[in-house]
């Protein structure tokens, strides 16, 4: 059985002001948004995150921080191009969805956007990100979703086991 579900006090999702962390997590696994909203922190974190934080930290000295309030975007250049850095050995959709939210977010503001760039500096890949109409529509539909997500009064359901390698909700989610 999937373990506590409910918490019917929870935020709104409109209320929620969304940053790169919540769609990153919504497209990883709605639960894992749903959880985090709720205030759930894993008290042991995965290795895999661990190991994130230490690539961030070292592989880009040069960069430019840009602090938006709800999000951290690690750095943006001429254009403006949003750059986001990635641990990960494979891009996933999550990655691209995220630097599509900065976009949106930045063109909010006012700032006329060109693109993003994913770096996996593990793997030494970059993959650009296409700041369009449809990319414009996918990131506000991806914000829609997430939402719904944050507001609903039941958890997501899970993940397969399988799928939830890696995930410092583990402990929660599956009692590991
Ligand atoms: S452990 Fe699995 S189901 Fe739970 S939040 Fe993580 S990915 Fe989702």
């Amino acid at each position: 059985m999937t373990p506590q579900t409910s918490f019917p006090d929870g935020p709104r999702g409109e209320d929620t002001q969304l940053g790169g962390v919540h769609i990153k997590y919504f497209h990883h696994c709605p639960r894992q948004l749903w959880l985090y909203t709720r205030g759930y922190r894993p008290e042991q974190r995965s290795d895999l995150v661990a190991f994130g934080e230490v690539v961030d930290d070292t592989t880009f000295t040069r960069r430019r921080d840009i602090d938006l309030g709800e999000a951290k975007i690690d750095w943006v250049t001429t254009g403006a191009v949003v750059h986001e850095t990635k641990s990960s050995r494979a891009p996933s959709p999550g990655h691209a969805a995220q630097v599509r939210h900065y976009c949106l977010l930045l063109e909010r503001r006012g700032v006329t956007v060109r693109g993003g760039t994913v770096h996996y500096p593990v793997i030494r890949r970059t993959t650009d990100v296409p700041w369009d109409t449809e990319a414009r529509e996918e990131a506000e539909a991806s914000e829609a979703r997430a939402r719904a997500t944050i507001a609903a009064e039941v958890a997501p359901s899970r993940l397969t086991r399988a799928d939830c390698r890696g995930c410092s909700y583990l402990d929660y989610c599956w009692g590991d």
